[in-house]
């Protein structure tokens, strides 16, 4: 498997540290509004990616942060006259709730930076105690002069760097590159007591400090949006290699970025979507689909008209399973039949091909193509005359390589239910809720709502309509 590797710009084999069990931390959201949709393609990648490994055998350690301290998080509890609790609590909240909707497993880990303050100062403790950082009234900073390979993963030379970190001009720094690790509270802002007096960790430290404390000192993948790479995980680099002195990641993944009429995505521009806002045009798993069939490296211009494409290609492998499930119960043969023994063969050549792209690079883009070839294969050859068993293994592999892309998963029976069987089960529910058998009625509300079946209750009785 090739994996690109940022810190070579290499597409690189990729060899797990201990192949027991892959490391993986993918820097996480700053929890103080709704995630956007930029931000959704770091979480649907780096989840598809982890899939892949579980779907290749490979136990997954996957370790996603919330930053819960920041100054956007105070400045909104300001503004909303609360505290940065109450707004972290709250975002955190509707972060896992889109992100329940992209269907994106939950990490093994989510730590939060305000539950992992010890580890964070023993680290800053550390990188004094070794020569890379220094206190100066109640500040620490990195010491970047001190740690020779700065710069490594960005590929900035000095120059550049300088003019990156000039936006923060500092008298007390030694060098202008030098970052924060850890600086005094502002009055009413959140702080700890430490070792340089009452404070709050810089941004960076969490990460190699959350890092280190679930996954170890080396890990495999460290992931998140390009705009990471520079200043976040080059100073998470020097952190880390300063002072644990190992490698502190093997492969680096860098999502491209989202954009909006091809200009980056930002509020003052009024070119910003939240996760929720799309979500409530277009489903969850239409939007999981768009930012799969493009390569993850790649930039994405979001329009409304490339959406409206991916909800049409859902609808073709929705009729695609649709028509299968009709075939499948309605099918006179139940065996196959020769020629169909041989067409089956075909179907591996779906899933290799499907395999390959992803250990391409994870290109998922291919790998979508695979499923739509799969999807027209399905059309031409299975029919009214098909046997069941074909109509099953074809549907099976369809439904096989979805799930390896987290889509499709809770996709229950698409099989069409007949009018009667639902007025059947609309008169067992009005008994149960007549015996006030409240747990039965809502299984057969669940159940056909499963089947696409939505119920509405109305002063004339039950009403149903089949979905979309
Ligand atoms: P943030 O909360 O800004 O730190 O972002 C959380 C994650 O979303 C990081 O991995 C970012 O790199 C990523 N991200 C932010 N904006 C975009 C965007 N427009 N396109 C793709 N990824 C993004
Ligand atoms: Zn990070």
């Amino acid at each position: 498997m090739k994996i690109y590797n940022t810190l070579t710009r290499k597409k690189e084999e990729f060899i797990p540290v201990d192949p027991g069990e892959i490391k993986m931390y993918v820097c996480g959201p700053t929890v103080y509004n709704y995630i956007h949709i930029g931000n959704a393609r770091p979480y649907i990648i780096f989840d598809t990616v982890r899939r892949y490994f579980e779907y290749k055998g490979y136990q997954v350690k996957y370790v996603q942060n919330f930053t819960d301290v920041d100054d956007k998080i105070i400045k909104r509890a300001q503004e909303e006259k609360t505290t940065t609790t109450e707004i972290v609590e709250k975002y955190i909240a509707e972060t896992l709730k889109d992100a329940d909707g992209l269907n994106i497993k939950r990490a093994t880990v989510h730590p939060r930076v305000t539950e992992e303050i010890p580890e964070i100062i023993d680290m800053i403790k550390t990188l004094i105690e070794k020569g890379f950082a220094y206190e100066v009234n109640g500040t620490v900073y990195f010491d970047t002069q001190a740690f020779d390979s700065y710069g490594k993963l960005s590929k900035k030379n000095q120059e550049e760097l300088e003019a990156g970190a000039r936006i923060e001009v500092n008298e007390d720094k030694k060098h202008p590159m030098d970052f924060v690790l850890w600086k005094p509270n502002k009055e009413g802002e959140p702080y700890w007591e430490s070792p340089w007096g009452q404070g709050r960790p810089g941004w960076h430290i969490e990460c190699s400090a959350m890092a280190r404390k679930y996954l170890g000192d080396t890990i495999d993948i460290h992931a998140g949006g390009e705009d990471l790479i520079f200043p976040h995980h080059e100073n998470e680099i020097a952190q880390s290699e300063a002072a644990t002195g190992k490698e502190f990641a093997r492969y680096w993944m860098h999502n491209g970025f989202i954009n909006v009429d091809n200009k980056k995505m930002s509020k003052s521009k009024g070119n910003f979507f939240t996760l929720r806002e799309v979500a409530q045009e277009f489903p969850y798993e239409v939007i999981r689909l768009f930012m799969l069939s493009a390569h993850y490296r790649s930039p994405i211009n979001f329009s409304r008209e490339l959406m409206q494409a991916a909800q049409n290609s859902l609808e073709r492998i929705k009729n695609a399973l649709f028509n299968l499930d009709h075939l499948i119960r309605h099918s006179q043969e139940e065996k196959m039949t020769e020629d169909e023994k041989r067409l089956e063969k075909e179907l591996e050549h779906f899933q290799n091909k499907f395999e390959e792209a992803m250990e391409d690079d994870f290109n998922t883009a291919d790998a979508v193509s695979v499923i739509f070839e799969l999807v027209k294969f399905s059309n031409v050859n299975v029919d009214s005359n098909s046997s069941k068993e074909f109509a099953i293994a074809v549907k099976n592999k369809i439904l096989a390589l979805l799930n390896i892309l987290g889509l499709f998963e809770k996709e229950e029976d698409t099989a069409d239910i007949l009018d009667e069987e639902i007025e059947e089960l609309i008169m067992k529910r009005q008994e149960a809720r007549k015996a006030k058998n409240w747990a039965l009625a809502d299984e057969i509300r669940d159940h056909l709502k499963q089947k696409g079946i939505i119920l509405e209750d109305t002063p004339q009785g039950v009403k149903w309509k089949r979905q979309g």
